[in-house]
């Protein structure tokens, strides 16, 4: 019988979550729903040290916010709960005890003092630093003494001091380690707390999970795991490790790079169908040229296989680009609705709130083809809310343009517009466009003046959609404003 895919991202909750856990998330996720397995969400909190207060809630926040649902795990269950390690420590301990009593694990009592000093000479002498294995073989006496004296130890696992160790990995292929070089690690700290080593295999078993992904810096660990497994007479499961993220000069992506936990990008306004389908792309394609996908798509077609070994690039211009895509495709009311909370944020505080989502609806469909960020929004809109224009009055002034004609052209249209009676776009357009040429201006003459007029601005929507939106009152008003500024040059 063919076992059943299972998967697990094990967040530690550290502080937010950076955008390469995440990308291992949507591995992890991508690989299970393609081989319709399960997804087992742990989380790994045996670093009291470490541990953030709301980290846990953040964590399963942005995974939901992103759509990566899991099978098991906090809040959902399931019968190899429970799913956050501080839960688990008895399993951990007994795995422990068991390791003691066959011989493949021992107590150690050398005092963390002890350890900086080695640790000192051995960097002095040019030596790879590691524990060298004093209290491997305590003979029973000293071990009793080392009791009676009340240290409480931690016990490390014994490792063969020769062979080699190989990790069949699904990406890497075969890579193998130097046993000698592979520390006596530790399992168990003094404070009864499993490390992360002891605590991922552990779990890794009796999770049942069968593909560990994860990021590549965990490879170097991966020998340690194995020996571990076999120590414990676990069975193997399959690895891929996953290549690095890195920032546009090539160094580890870091603040430096910009935004990089999931929190800050939902923040700006990239959505989660662009983060999903960055993020697959970031060492995944699936032939070298296709850049947008759907979910679904990249659910169909994801393959470890397919998976490259080069460090993939996290392009901050690129995402911003596809996030642009990504808000092209959303419905006028998908857009208007998740704008809503940018601009009740983002608009100056003089406009009143709450907003009209009517008027809201009106506006943004006039700018989702330029914005690339649910962020810009109150920006490009802004002067669809303000009572008051702020604008430079020069930029009244076309092409060829003096104030008097300028003047001239206003009056005239805002006489026209006052006898309007249909307001719509089409409406305006059509008595608006012979107007020009009755007045002997170009077109872009005309226009120019009339847009600065009503938005303060020389890039803006079509002119007609706007004034349209804007109103016939609001519209007129402007203009009258525009005159006032003129009149004083
Ligand atoms: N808790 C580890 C981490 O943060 C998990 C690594 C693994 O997947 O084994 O990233």
């Amino acid at each position: 019988m063919i076992q059943r895919v299972r998967t697990r991202f094990a967040p530690s909750p550290t502080g937010f979550l950076h955008v390469g856990s995440i990308r291992t998330a949507l591995f992890d996720w991508l690989f299970t729903r393609h081989n319709g397995g399960a997804f087992i969400l742990r989380i790994e909190d045996t670093d009291a040290t470490r541990k953030v207060g709301g980290a846990v809630g953040a964590i399963l926040d942005d995974l939901r916010w992103l759509g990566l649902d899991w099978d098991e795990g906090p809040e959902v269950g399931g019968k190899y709960g429970p799913y956050i390690q501080s839960q688990r420590l008895e399993m951990y301990r007994e795995a422990t005890r068991r390791l003691v009593a066959q011989g493949a694990a021992y107590n150690c009592y050398c005092s963390q003092e002890r350890l900086e000093v080695l640790r000192a000479e051995q960097i002095k002498n040019k030596r790879p630093p590691g524990y060298d294995r004093r209290c491997r073989n305590l003979a029973e006496a000293e071990r009793a003494q080392k009791e009676k004296e009340g240290i409480t130890p931690v016990v490390r696992l014994k490792t063969p001091l020769e062979g080699q160790t190989t990790v069949h990995d699904i990406i890497w292929g075969d890579v193998v380690f130097k046993n000698s070089i592979i520390e006596d690690l530790v399992l168990l700290k003094s404070d009864g707390y499993p490390t992360y080593h002891l605590a991922n295999v552990v779990d890794d078993h009796d999770m049942q999970i069968t593909h560990v992904i994860r990021a590549e810096e965990w490879m170097s660990s991966t020998p340690c795991h194995i020996l571990l497994y076999n120590a414990l007479g676990y069975e193997i499961p399959k690895f891929a490790h996953l290549p690095m993220l890195l920032g546009k000069d090539r160094s580890k992506l870091g603040k430096r790079h910009g935004s990089v936990s999931i929190l800050q990008f939902r923040e700006l306004g990239y959505l989660p169908e662009t983060m999903i389908n960055f993020l697959a792309l970031l060492g995944w394609s699936l032939d070298d040229k296709t850049e947008v996908m759907t979910c679904e798509d990249l659910v169909k077609n994801f393959s470890l296989e397919r998976v490259s070994k080069t460090a993939a690039i996290f392009d901050h211009e690129k995402l911003k680009w596809m996030n642009g895509v990504y808000i092209r495709k959303l419905s006028h009311d998908d857009f208007a609705r998740q704008s809503l909370p940018f601009l009740e944020k983002g608009l100056p505080n003089e406009v009143k709130r709450p907003l009209s989502i009517s008027y809201v609806r009106q506006v943004l469909p006039l700018v989702q083809e330029r914005a690339r960020l649910l962020m810009e929004v109150p920006e490009l809109t802004e002067y669809f809310f303000t009572d008051q224009l702020n604008y430079d009055s020069q930029l009244l002034l076309g092409k060829d343009m003096t104030a008097e004609l300028t003047v001239w052209a206003l009056r005239v249209a805002k006489e026209r517009l006052e006898k309007q009676v249909s307001f719509d776009a089409a409406s305006l357009e059509l008595m608006l466009r012979p107007l020009a040429g009755e007045l002997k201006l170009k077109a872009g003459q005309l226009f120019g003046a009339l847009r600065t007029a009503v938005s303060g601005r020389t890039a803006t929507p079509p002119l007609f959609q706007m004034m349209a939106v804007l109103g016939k009152e609001c519209t007129l008003a402007r203009i009258d404003d525009a005159l006032r500024r003129l009149a004083g040059m």
